[in-house]
């Protein structure tokens, strides 16, 4: 039997299937206890360290009992505290993305994903590199700066130097105002050597979903091709810092597996990460199931309801954080709308799931991997957010500017990421309202940037960052790359 290790490079240790289930018991045991329970939200929320701000996080057993603690005035407090702690270290800011679907070809089988390979009805598509233009283009007439790409797994048709192609064609489209600042990879677990390559394309975040942390699960659910090996796949954060790469995305994928393993297994993989890498994950999304081509969502039996979705969002922000969330268009508006108060940092918007989809008039399904819910325009859901009293920010600054892994995280934990992301937020904003809103958002939009120069501390900054936004405005269209 394996023994839990946080530090170790072995899946089964650092993700050990017994503490895990000594967590839910124990998370059961003290869902009532009130000293417990409040002694754990004290270390949870926010704290004043000489000028700033800093926050304890939680252990995998003390986030657990959080989620298992059903005392109504308790679950008032955690969402308290996730609201507090989000806003105290990422504002009211909202980043920007849009997912590409480079090909739909893959050679696993998956049996909650459309591309698994025995799907013989869905339309196999995989873009050329003057496609990959193409939706490039559509994606920045949008408004989009950065985009996550996403591929099966084909090492015949998408093999790494197809990805990495890909990365050159969109790093070197410069069309009209604008260009691709940071592109995000989702694609399947490589190599230390495969990893490297893509640090030295110059990727921002490399994204790669656990799908569940049960082992027994995640080998009947992954029955065959090369994604059915766990260790491999769980290792393979690990293998990407190895390989230089100091940006990582996690996620489960609820409604597979029973959502207070699946969370403890969360919890667990980013303290693993901090302890053998000091850095834990930049990021961390949270994708439910969807009804896709040929797959219907009610046959997994451990789907998720809001509110419960809702806490587990509100327990990852207390437990981590200093690590960005990520919300897709699989949730509609409203969930979206309550996630955001909750702790969530990044969004997508304008979506489109399948291959070559944003050169459609019409969103297509034939290629597509999920059914999108929240189906607006990125416009319309700039505008909504900005309703809202957040600022959609398409900022990429920190990682161009080396601020990545440790060096962001440090700049996060000294409370620093407010007087460098709010200026550079409204600069990137007023650069969108400039060159791609709609009359009405921008109405909107001008007037939320004015409101929130006023709120810069340092005049120094408040200067440059008011004098950037006018020759942003007059310019029309200069690419001031923030
Ligand atoms: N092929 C890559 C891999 O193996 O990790 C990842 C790319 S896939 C395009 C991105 C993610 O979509 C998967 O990791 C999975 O969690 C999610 N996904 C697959 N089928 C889904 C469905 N029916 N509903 C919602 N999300 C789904």
């Amino acid at each position: 039997m394996a023994i839990y290790n946080p530090k170790s490079l072995k899946a089964d240790e650092f993700i050990n299937h017994e503490e895990i289930l000594a967590t839910l018991e124990y998370a059961e045991a003290n869902k009532n206890n009130i000293a417990l329970i409040d002694e754990i939200l004290e270390k949870a929320r926010p704290k004043k360290n000489g000028n700033g701000l800093i926050c304890g996080g939680l252990t995998h057993r003390e986030a657990s009992v959080l989620l298992a603690c059903d005392i109504p005035e308790k679950n008032e407090e955690i969402y308290r505290i996730a609201e507090e702690i989000k806003l105290a270290f990422y504002g009211n800011r909202i980043v920007m993305f849009a997912p590409l679907y480079l090909s739909n070809y893959c050679v696993n089988g998956c049996v909650y994903c459309p591309y698994h390979y025995k799907n013989k009805h869905i339309t196999r598509k995989k873009l050329t590199q003057e496609e990959v233009r193409a939706e490039v283009i559509a994606l920045q007439d949008m408004g989009h700066k950065r985009l996550a790409i996403e591929a099966g797994e084909d090492p015949v048709n998408n093999p790494l130097e197809y990805i990495l192609e890909c990365i050159k064609t969109i790093y070197s489209i410069k069309h009209k105002n604008g260009a691709i600042r940071r592109v995000n990879v989702n694609i399947a677990a490589t190599t230390v050597e495969n990893y490297r390559k893509l640090k030295e394309a110059g990727i921002g975040t490399y994204i790669l979903f656990q799908e569940t942390y049960h082992k027994e699960s995640y080998l009947e659910l992954h029955p065959t091709g090369p994604k059915h090996d766990y260790d491999y796949h769980t290792e393979a954060m690990d293998r990407a810092m190895e390989g230089g790469i100091d940006d990582v995305g996690l996620g489960v994928l609820f409604g597979l597996e029973k959502y207070r393993y699946e969370f403890a297994g969360l919890i667990m993989h980013a303290e693993h990460l901090e302890a053998v890498h000091g850095v834990g994950p930049h990021t961390i999304s949270v994708p439910r199931i969807k009804r896709a081509d040929d797959i219907d969502p009610d046959v997994f039996d451990n789907s998720i309801p809001d509110e419960m979705f809702e806490k587990i969002i509100a327990c990852i922000r207390l437990a981590v954080p200093y690590t960005g969330m990520i919300i897709s268009t699989r949730e509609n508006e409203e969930v979206r709308g309550r996630a955001l108060r909750l702790g969530i940092s990044q969004i997508s918007g304008g979506s489109r799931t399948s291959v070559g989809g944003y050169t459609e008039e019409e969103r297509p399904h034939d290629s597509e991997q999920f059914d999108v819910s929240d189906q607006r325009t990125l416009d319309e859901v700039v505008k909504w957010l900005m309703e809202k009293g957040h600022i959609p920010s398409f900022c990429t600054a920190c990682y161009r500017e080396g601020r990545t892994g440790d060096r962001f995280m440090a700049l996060c934990k000294n409370g620093q990421i407010l007087n460098c992301c709010h200026p550079n937020a409204l600069m990137t904003l007023t650069e969108y309202l400039t060159d791609y809103a709609s009359e009405e958002t921008k109405k909107i939009g001008y007037e939320l940037v004015e409101n929130e120069l006023q709120k810069i501390p340092g005049e120094k900054i408040k200067k440059i960052a008011t004098e950037n936004i006018k020759a942003i405005k007059e310019s029309n269209g200069r690419d001031f790359r923030f």
